[in-house]
C-alpha cells in the first residue's frame, strides 16, 4: 500500500469520526447552547478521536509491515526464480548446441561413409524420386553429379537379363516387400541388387536401392573355372594315354623284364599317373559339383560291398607302407540311397587320406545305424592328426593342414567328399582328432529300406 493512500484513508477516519460526535452530540449542544459547556466536551471527543486514529494507524501500520514483508519475499522469490530460469535457459541453449553439433558430426561421418561405400546406395521417396547417391550407384547408373529433381525411372539402365528393376523397385514401395535380384547384368556390369521398403508410422515412404558390383569376381571366377577346365583336358588326354600303355606295358612285358630297377619304374610310373589322374579330376569335378552339373544318382546302393571294393583298391598303397586295412564287424546288409560312384570316391579320399597321414598301425572302418534313419560310416586311422585350430575350416576348399604340403595333396579331397555327401543328403565330420594318435573322420547316407515304406 502506498503512503498517500495510507495517509487518506486515515484522515477519511479522523473527519467520519468527528462528524459521528457532532452528530450524537448536536442536541445536547443546541439546548445547552453554552460555550463552557462545549469546550470540555470537544476536547474529550478530540482526545477520543486521537486515540481511535492513533489505534487504526497502529493496526494500519502493523499490517502494512506484514504485506510490505510479504511483498518483499515474493519479490525475491521472483528474483530467485528469474535467475534460475536464466541459468536453465543457457544451459538448455548450451546443451541444443551440444546436440545440434553431435548430430551435424554423426551426419557429416554416416554421409562420407555412404558416399564412400563399395555398394552403391540410393534412397528413393514414394513417386521415385532420387533423394541420396553415392559414388557408386552414380557411377553404375551414370547418375549426373550436379542434379536437381532426377526421377529413379528416368534413369539410362540397360539390362541384359529380362529383369525389370523398376518394376521391382514399384513392387516393395507398393508391398512393402524387400527383392533381390543376384547377377545381373547391368549396364555392362555385373550386379546384384537389394531394394527394400522405408517404412514409417505412415507407411511405405519410399526405397533404399543397394548394389554390389560383381563384375570383377566375375571376370575372374570365370577365367578360373576356364584355366580349371582347359589345364585339366589338357592334362587328362595324355596321361589318360601314360595310364593305357603303363597298363598294356604290365600287361605284356612286365613278366620278361628281368632288370628290377625298370620293373621299379614301370610300377612309379604307373602310381604317379594314376595320382595326377585323381587330381585332375578333383580339379574338374569341383566346378561342376559346385554349379550342380554333375548328375548325383539316388538308387539303392549296397554299402559293405563298396567298403570291401574300397579296401582292395586302396591296399595297394598301404601295404608298401605295412599299414592294415579293416572293416569292423561287418553287418550283412546295409543298403544306402546314393550313388555307387560317389560313395566310393568318397571311401576312397577318406581311406587313402588316413593311409597318406600315418606310418604305423592302419585304418578301421566302423558302419553303425544311427538314429535319425541311417547308416554312418566311420574311417579312422592312427595316424599323425590334425592340430586343433586347422580343424574348423578342414571341410573348405584347398585346405591343407599339412605344412609338409605332401606332393599329393591339393585341399580338393575333403571338400569335394562335403559336396557330394550333401548331395546325397547325408553330413560328413571330423569325429575326433589328437596329435600324434590318430583322426576319426565319419559319414552319414539314408537308408534305402527305411525312405521307401
Ligand atoms: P589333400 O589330402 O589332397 O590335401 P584333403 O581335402 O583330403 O586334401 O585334406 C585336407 C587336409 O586335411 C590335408 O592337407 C591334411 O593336412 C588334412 N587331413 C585330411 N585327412 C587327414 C588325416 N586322416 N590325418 C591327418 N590329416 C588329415
Amino acid at each position: 500500500m502506498s503512503p498517500n493512500l495510507y495517509y487518506f484513508i486515515l484522515l477519511s477516519v479522523s473527519i467520519i469520526t468527528a462528524f459521528i460526535f457532532i452528530f450524537l452530540y448536536k442536541n445536547r449542544l443546541r439546548s445547552l447552547n453554552n460555550p463552557a459547556f462545549i469546550a470540555p466536551l470537544i476536547l474529550e471527543a478530540i482526545d477520543e478521536a486521537i486515540i481511535i486514529t492513533n489505534s487504526i494507524e497502529k493496526k494500519f501500520q502493523t499490517q502494512l509491515q506484514e504485506k510490505t514483508k510479504k511483498l518483499a519475499d515474493i519479490n525475491n522469490l521472483i528474483e530467485n526464480m528469474k535467475q534460475y530460469k536464466k541459468i536453465e535457459e543457457d544451459n538448455i541453449e548450451q546443451k541444443i548446441q551440444e546436440i545440434t553439433f553431435d548430430i551435424r558430426e554423426e551426419h557429416t561421418r554416416l554421409y562420407t561413409a555412404v558416399k564412400n561405400l563399395n555398394f552403391g546406395f540410393i534412397i528413393i521417396d514414394k513417386e521415385k524420386n532420387i533423394i541420396i547417391t553415392n559414388n557408386a550407384a552414380d557411377d553404375l547408373f551414370s547418375i549426373p553429379p550436379v542434379r536437381t529433381n532426377i526421377n529413379f525411372q528416368n534413369l539410362q539402365i540397360h539390362t541384359r537379363d529380362n529383369v525389370d528393376l523398376i518394376k521391382n523397385t514399384d513392387s516393395t514401395i507398393k508391398n512393402g516387400n524387400q527383392s533381390f535380384l543376384e547377377n545381373i547384368h547391368i549396364n555392362n556390369k555385373y550386379v546384384n541388387i537389394f531394394i527394400s521398403p522405408i517404412i514409417t508410422l505412415s507407411g511405405t515412404t519410399g526405397a533404399v536401392i543397394l548394389t554390389e558390383d560383381r563384375t570383377e569376381k566375375q571376370i575372374t571366377q570365370k577365367s578360373k573355372e576356364d584355366f580349371y577346365t582347359i589345364a585339366s583336358h589338357e592334362l587328362r588326354t595324355p596321361l589318360t594315354a601314360i595310364r593305357d600303355y603303363i597298363a598294356i606295358i604290365k600287361q605284356i612285358y612286365l613278366e620278361d623284364i628281368k632288370n628290377e630297377e625298370l620293373k621299379n619304374l614301370i610300377n612309379d610310373i604307373d602310381t604317379l599317373s594314376a595320382r595326377l589322374i585323381n587330381i585332375v579330376n578333383d580339379f574338374l569335378d569341383t566346378p561342376k559339383l559346385e554349379q550342380g552339373k554333375i548328375n548325383i544318382k539316388k538308387e539303392p546302393c549296397d554299402l559293405i560291398e563298396i567298403i570291401k571294393a574300397c579296401i582292395n583298391e586302396t591296399s595297394s598303397i598301404a601295404t608298401p607302407k605295412n599299414l592294415s586295412i579293416k572293416l569292423n564287424d561287418p553287418l550283412k546288409s546295409v543298403i544306402v540311397l546314393g550313388d555307387k560312384e560317389k560313395i566310393r570316391q568318397i571311401l576312397i579320399n577318406l581311406i587313402s587320406n588316413g593311409i597318406k597321414y600315418t606310418e604305423q598301425g592302419g585304418i578301421t572302418i566302423n558302419v553303425e545305424k544311427t538314429l535319425g534313419s541311417r547308416y554312418k560310416i566311420s574311417i579312422q586311422d592312427t595316424g599323425k592328426g590334425i592340430p586343433k585350430e586347422n580343424i574348423k575350416f578342414l571341410f573348405n576348399k584347398f585346405q591343407r593342414t599339412d605344412p609338409t604340403r605332401h606332393m599329393t595333396s591339393t585341399g580338393l579331397g575333403l571338400y569335394i567328399s562335403r559336396l557330394l555327401v550333401e548331395k546325397m543328403n547325408g553330413t560328413i565330420t571330423l569325429e575326433n582328432s589328437e596329435e600324434g594318435k590318430g583322426s576319426t573322420f565319419s559319414f552319414t547316407l539314408p537308408i534305402y529300406e527305411q525312405m521307401n515304406k
